[in-house]
């Protein structure tokens, strides 16, 4: 099969890792091309606990009640008409049809999806330490070893997305979850599209937006590793590397890509997160004729070992505390609760139809 836009994948070193990406883009076709529905309510699950909120509503912890071994799930419960008010139907449509797709260790896995009369449902494992922005608030920052940790797993995870041709465009701590072990998930594909030339619409976080997309010039797939720059940078120093309390500022600072380092970070630290900061998407690694090669083999990463890494045998800095217990929300901040209101009429029920 010829994998039209991946000759830059087909390095001479790297033969495995083209034989697994090119397996894996053939079985996400296959799913992409099903689509399959499934018959799960509501009623299939007991809800536990609001465990955090999105833009179109919230994500609850509930329990499969026909799986005979505990199964804990995180359902994104999203509001139609929120997502209708947004203007968000194929981006919410996009999400559940790609998550259902994905089968990647570093990202999160989609069990069931489903809808109502006013709502739409994605239930997802549960990813049980919590957010990776809390522990890094926590502890202030992350050491050079433990930012390369997490930044291998978010290497692997763009490199499998952007072989299925898919850019997320929304990376940030919040949305990197801490598994049982200590590996992370990238979580919310609320963004993620499949394409194959270059995307127009502004989207993402302002403090990790890549400057094509402030500029409004079309953007592509080096968007993501511009991100990847700036968690790299927030990971290891506490803060972001272009901060302002007016977005028009903080724009400005973006475009013209200074970038301030701490006096702790490593030479090496400093080279990664400039090659990935590149203002002009022709200098930006990731994005170069080598693709994700240039920043697995840079020389801050020298020391890791994907295969490990991927097969998750390598041993995490930190274990987040779940309490032993498997459906534990312990990390997760209390929320308030609110009840669901499902209408007596389907609404919407034509612009939801592929959901
Ligand atoms: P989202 O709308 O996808 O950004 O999710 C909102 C919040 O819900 C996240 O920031 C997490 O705190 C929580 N959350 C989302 N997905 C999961 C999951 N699979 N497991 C545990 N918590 C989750």
């Amino acid at each position: 099969m010829i994998l039209a836009g991946h000759a830059n994948f087909q390095t001479p070193e790297t033969p495995g890792v083209i034989q697994y990406l090119t397996k894996a883009r053939e079985e996400f076709d296959d799913r992409w091309s099903k689509n399959p529905k499934s018959d799960v309510t509501l009623d299939d699950f007991d809800i536990k606990r609001t465990l955090g909120s999105g833009s179109f509503g919230r994500v609850v912890l509930a329990q499969y009640k026909h799986s005979k071994k505990d199964k804990f799930v995180a359902i994104k419960i999203l509001d139609k008409d929120q997502i209708m008010k947004q203007k968000q139907v194929s981006h919410t449509v996009g999400e559940k049809k790609i998550l259902s797709c994905c089968q990647f260790p570093f990202l999160v896995k989609q069990y069931f999806a489903f809808k109502d009369n006013s709502y739409l449902y994605i239930a997802l494992e549960f990813v049980s330490g919590g957010e990776l922005f809390t522990h890094l608030r926590n502890a202030k920052r992350f050491g050079e070893s433990r930012t390369r940790f997490y930044g291998s797993q978010v290497v692997l995870a763009f490199e499998y997305l952007h072989f299925m041709n898919l850019i997320h465009r929304d990376l940030k701590p919040e949305n990197l979850l801490i598994d049982h072990r200590g590996y992370v998930k990238l979580t919310d594909f609320g963004f993620c599209k499949r394409l194959d030339g270059r995307a127009w619409t502004l989207c993402g976080t302002p403090q990790y937006l890549a400057p094509e997309i402030i500029l409004s010039k079309g953007y592509s797939k080096a968007v993501d590793w511009w991100t990847f720059g700036v968690l790299m940078f927030e990971m290891a120093a506490g803060y972001c590397p272009f901060h302002a309390k007016k977005h028009i500022k903080l724009y400005e600072k973006i475009v013209a890509g200074e970038v301030e380092f701490p006096e702790h970070f490593s030479p090496q630290l400093k080279d990664i997160v400039r090659c990935l900061l590149q203002v002009d998407v022709t200098r930006r690694y990731g994005a170069l004729r080598n693709g994700t090669q240039d920043v697995k083999n840079h020389k801050f990463f020298a020391s890791v070992d994907y295969i490990a890494t991927y097969q998750r045998k390598m041993e995490p800095p930190f274990v987040p505390d779940s309490g032993g217990d498997e459906g534990d929300a312990n990390n997760f901040d209390e929320q308030k609760e609110k009840s669901l209101d499902i209408a007596s009429k389907c609404k919407y029920e034509e612009e939801f139809i592929d959901f």
